[in-house]
């Protein structure tokens, strides 16, 4: 299972961010209107799938039939300052969204560990963020105009179509393509951010409570370091103060370094990574919020993410660490812990209740076939639910065991698409034969 380099990508092909997707679809076509979005739709070769910013690891993007991106089709339409709400272009990335939204003095009021992604893709497979008391971004939505397999526009709310809306704000492009959304915003704010080293039992001993009491709130577990690094964001008025830039890249190629130096010597990189963390130098900065809570990812990975019953969480996570540390030496990226609210959006990983989220990760050189070996099956067995857009190998019975609400969206995805237009064998094998 290791990933084709993106330096081997042939002309007219398309890859993911981590290069562990690849497709060579009939078109990939980049629309500039409604018009020329409408006949690709109705027209192109299926599957007709959307790419967002391709920073999925799971085949959720790609076909063989055509692939359209909407970069094309602008930023913000328009701007309601009262509700605080936005009509945005669905497929502008995050990073181009939060700059002009703060020129309208509002913000996302949480972001994931990047900013990369289109919003229409970060919605599409509930992006997540960190904080008790913050949804995912799909909860944001208020409002989605998609464009259906005939070219028709549906505009749904939870005051119109309500069924589809519930369906579609977390649905892996397969009702339509998403394109245009109203979300819900913030004033724009500032952050407060500490970062400090910490034990592994003081990891897991505090998590609980400064979930509790912080706004954003995550470690970052190093294997073979028994540290972690901590990091918690609250809302301040202070100034923006100075930012060094900050060096999460050197950290891993760090981390890798000693990995790779100390070979079979366990013993010898559990001391080295030790006296490191035990010298951590943390971070106290104040910045505007989309800045500060989303970081540049440089060093390409491949990853699982499950989220978890926040009672049994902590327990999984050290399950998970006793696992990494015994079998697998080769692993050297953190572990990330985080923790999200609940919401009522049939297939979001948080309906029903908040969950926490563990994420472990793969250098995109590596094998990552231990994620599936070793790791699913004990989130698997705490009754965790995978992130749509990161890997894991649940099919339609699987799924539908842990989604309450599974067969009421196949249901939808169903009307909406009875011809399948939207779904390549992966997706068929997740929503049943037929969607069903
Ligand atoms: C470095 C890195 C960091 C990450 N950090 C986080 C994190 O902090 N939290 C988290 O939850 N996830 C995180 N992810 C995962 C990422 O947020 C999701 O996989 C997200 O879906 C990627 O968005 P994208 O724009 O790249 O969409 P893509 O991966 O390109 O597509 C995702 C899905 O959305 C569909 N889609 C895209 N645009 C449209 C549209 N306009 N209409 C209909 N369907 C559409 C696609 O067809 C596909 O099914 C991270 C990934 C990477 C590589």
């Amino acid at each position: 299972m290791k990933p084709q380099s993106k330096a081997t990508r042939r002309p007219g092909t398309w890859s993911n961010w981590s290069g562990n997707q690849t497709a060579a679809p009939e078109r990939i076509a980049e629309p500039r209107d409604l018009d020329a979005l409408k006949v690709l739709v109705k027209a192109g070769t299926a599957p007709v799938r959307v790419a967002g910013a391709g920073h999925s690891f799971t085949p959720v993007a790609i076909t063989e039939g055509t692939l359209l991106k909407l970069g094309h089709l602008g930023l913000v339409h328009s701007v309601d300052t009262e509700t605080k709400r936005a009509w945005v272009n669905a497929g502008a990335r995050l990073r181009d969204l939060s700059p002009a939204l703060e020129t309208h003095g509002l913000a996302f009021r949480n972001l994931g560990d990047i900013n990369a992604q289109t919003l229409a893709g970060a919605i599409s497979t509930a992006t997540h963020g960190t904080g008790a008391s913050l949804p995912c971004l799909s909860a944001e939505i208020t409002g989605l105009k998609i464009m259906q397999a005939d070219g028709e526009m549906l505009t749904v709310s939870r005051e119109a179509d309500a069924d589809v809306f519930d369906a579609a704000r977390v649905s892996l492009g397969t009702l339509g393509v998403l394109v245009e959304a109203e979300v819900q915003l913030v004033d724009a704010y500032r952050l407060h951010r500490t970062t400090w080293a910490e034990p592994l039992d003081s990891l897991i001993g505090h998590a609980p409570s400064r979930w509790q009491t912080r706004r954003n709130y995550e470690f970052f577990y190093i294997p073979f370091a028994g540290y972690g690094i901590c990091i918690s964001h609250e809302e301040t008025g202070k100034p923006e103060t100075e930012r060094p830039p900050r060096d999460d890249d050197e950290a891993v190629l760090g981390l890798k370094r000693a990995r790779d130096y100390a070979g079979d010597d366990i013993k010898g990189r559990k001391a080295f990574l030790k006296s490191a963390f035990e010298n951590f130098q943390g971070e106290d900065v104040v910045g505007n919020s989309w800045e500060l809570l989303a970081s540049q990812r440089n060093i390409r990975f491949n990853e699982m993410e499950y989220h978890l019953p926040e009672k049994r969480a902590l327990s999984v996570f050290e399950e998970v660490v006793r696992t990494i540390e015994k079998k697998r030496p080769d692993v050297f990226f953190p572990i990330e812990v985080r923790r999200t609210r609940g919401d009522n959006i049939w297939l979001s990983p948080f309906n029903g209740g908040g969950r926490i989220s563990i994420a472990v990760h793969a250098y995109h050189e590596d094998d990552y076939s231990f994620f599936f070996s070793e790791i699913e099956p004990i989130f698997r067995k705490a009754g965790g639910r995978p992130h749509w857009g990161k890997l894991h190998s649940l099919k339609a019975a699987q799924l539908s065991d842990v989604y309450p609400d599974f067969v009421t969206f196949c249901n939808v995805r169903n009307r909406l698409d009875p011809k399948g237009r939207f779904l390549t064998p992966y997706l068929r094998a997740l929503f049943g034969a037929n969607g069903a």
